[in-house]
């Protein structure tokens, strides 16, 4: 009788994989903070060249085995079949740009997504004749009639930052399946614990490191998983262009992926608390949390998502100086505006990332004066709770 192999679970992967091991026998995973590799002749290092399989390293802007544990976990996490990593979130969006799309291409994506992609997408591909719609994320239903005979890629970050919109993505990749499109996710907001776009028929997940992934706040980082004929092709762009991911920044990340679960989990369970705490605060109009039922799109949420993830948003009564006096208000929780972090962190999009946005353009995706976003981090929640609650009081 044949044994079916076991199959680890993806907790296990997400510690247990380790792709490099030296003579030294060392328990946990070297850091391969080298350039370039050696070899013992002048045949091996021929050989290296016409190596197609990509198992040899030769220089780290190619490959590096602390960059391989990196990645091989988030694609093992997204249920991918491989993966590349980059040095920012955005250099892993710019690159899955630049491999796919032609000059004549056009792309279909959410009007919420992160400001430097916006920024890519309306600024910098139409020098080269790259085209790009918008759809609302809150109206699936008008998306198929957006696309063109020459779309060629669906990208979409679900929740959206910061109105934490939600969209169907087993939708999305039906109507990608039927166009022949591309089916791209931005997943940096809800991470592989929270939701996994492949099983929803997306082509490639995009992934800013940068916040869950890393979780302190420390490193930058980015990775593309999906597809290996698809990843073939982004590796060759990034080993020829350079934004390739440092062996540093990987075995930080790598070592932070270990505790990914955990961690999403009680980022989870802290966000939910206050987003309930906050319901009941006369300060606040409105509270969005994917999985509070008041949340426009909860049924979606509850499908395809485990848990809320660790964003919260509210409205302020008062608009924009009660959104500023709230955050001076503050006494532990940061001001600043990067997310995913175990210490939490407020910002107030209106007078900050979004200042430049006419107050029509900021209403388009969400962004009312008085909008808080909160990037709930691991504290005791109690603390949380009342750094917030005692912030509205003087508002
Ligand atoms: C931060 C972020 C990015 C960009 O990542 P960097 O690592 O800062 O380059 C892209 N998408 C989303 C949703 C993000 O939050």
């Amino acid at each position: 009788m044949q044994e079916t192999p076991h199959q680890f679970g993806p907790e296990t992967e997400a510690i247990r994989t380790q792709t490099a091991r030296t003579a030294q026998k060392e328990h946990a995973t070297p850091l391969f903070l080298t350039s370039s590799f050696v070899y013992d002749s002048a045949e091996d290092m021929a050989a290296a060249f016409q190596d197609d399989s990509l198992e040899v390293n030769i220089y780290s802007r190619f490959s590096n085995p602390t960059v391989d544990e990196f990645v091989k976990k988030v694609a093992q996490m997204e249920g991918a079949e491989a993966g590349v990593a980059t040095g920012t979130g955005m250099a892993a969006v710019f690159s899955t740009f630049m491999t796919f799309l032609s000059q004549g291409d056009h792309i279909l994506s959410a009007s919420a997504v992160f400001g430097s992609t916006h920024t890519i997408l309306t600024k910098y591909l139409p020098k080269w004749g790259i085209s790009s719609t918008y759809f609302d994320m809150t109206k699936p239903e008008t998306i198929e009639a957006l696309v063109q005979p020459n779309t060629k890629m669906l990208y979409v970050e679900t929740p959206s930052n910061p109105g934490l919109d939600i969209i169907d993505l087993a939708l999305l990749g039906e109507i990608c399946k039927k166009y022949d499109i591309l089916f791209v996710v931005d997943n940096c907001f809800a991470t592989p614990v929270v939701q996994k776009p492949m099983l929803f028929g997306a082509d490639l997940v995009i992934h800013s490191a940068t916040k869950f992934m890393d979780g302190q706040g420390r490193v930058l980082g980015g990775a593309v998983v999906g597809h290996s004929e698809l990843i073939y092709q982004l590796y060759l762009l990034i080993r020829n262009t350079g934004p390739s991911m440092s062996p540093f920044n990987a075995w930080v990340l790598s070592k932070s992926l270990e505790t990914l679960h955990l961690r999403m989990e009680k980022h989870a369970q802290n966000a939910l608390q206050l987003a309930q705490a906050l319901t009941h605060n006369r300060q606040v109009s409105l509270v969005k949390y994917p999985f509070l039922p008041n949340h426009p799109q909860y049924a979606v949420a509850q499908k395809q998502m485990k848990n809320g993830g660790a964003i919260v948003v509210f409205e302020v009564k008062g608009g924009l100086e009660s959104g500023r006096r709230f955050l001076n208000a503050l006494q532990m929780v940061s001001m600043t505006n990067n997310l995913g972090d175990s210490r939490s962190i407020a910002s107030h999009p209106a007078s900050t990332t979004h200042s430049k946005l006419s107050e029509q353009e900021r209403q388009a995706v969400g962004i009312t004066p008085g909008l808080i976003r909160v990037s709930v981090g691991l504290e005791s929640v109690e603390d949380i709770i009342w750094d917030v609650e005692q912030a509205l009081g003087r508002i």
